[in-house]
């Protein structure tokens, strides 16, 4: 089965990664999708967004990619049967619910999958990471240690 798993990952997390990994040991294929919205204003390019994430992925059944518009139009063009998402907490719930069901409206075909986040990361968010970098702060173990010292470096100048 191959899924995808959209999000903003601006940059991709030692949370997100987390999920990644999970997810491509249960299935197939996993596509990251980083989905670009016009409305949401990132601090990384989404090529920067794929090159880190690329950098952290080790398997080979784990592909990046960059879409725009509907994500669910996006996953069926990718061939994927199923959108992952990550569950933190209840405030994340009440979003991806919402998410989904209209996602289930549009392409009843798609199915949405939720992973819960790790304890140790349910904190975590790439909001949480830029308001620390941005004021010096440690970043350590929130990041992939692939990416940690370039994004630490690019956050602290913007
Ligand atoms: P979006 O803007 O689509 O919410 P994000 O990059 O913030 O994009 O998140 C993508 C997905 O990863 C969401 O489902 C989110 O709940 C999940 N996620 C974010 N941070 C974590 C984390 N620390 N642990 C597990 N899942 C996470």
């Amino acid at each position: 089965m191959k899924v995808c798993y959209p999000g903003t990952f601006d940059p991709i997390t030692a949370g997100h990664l987390d999920i990644i990994e999970r997810a491509s040991n249960k299935f197939d294929e996993v596509i990251v999708l980083i989905m670009q919205n016009p409305r949401k204003k990132c601090m990384f390019t989404a090529e920067e967004r794929k090159y880190m994430i690329e950098k952290c992925i080790k398997s080979d059944n784990i592909k990046v990619e960059i879409g725009t518009g509907l994500t669910v139009e996006y996953a069926k063009q990718l061939g994927a049967s199923a959108i992952i998402r990550g569950i933190r907490a209840v405030t994340d719930y009440e979003y991806e619910l919402q998410q989904a069901t209209a996602n289930m409206k549009l392409e009843s075909s798609i199915e949405t999958l939720f992973l819960i986040a790790k304890p140790e990361y349910s904190f975590l968010s790439s909001s949480v990471v830029k308001e620390i970098a941005m004021n010096g702060g440690n970043t350590d173990g929130l990041l992939p240690e692939e990416i940690s010292d370039y994004a630490t470096e690019r956050m602290k100048i913007e």
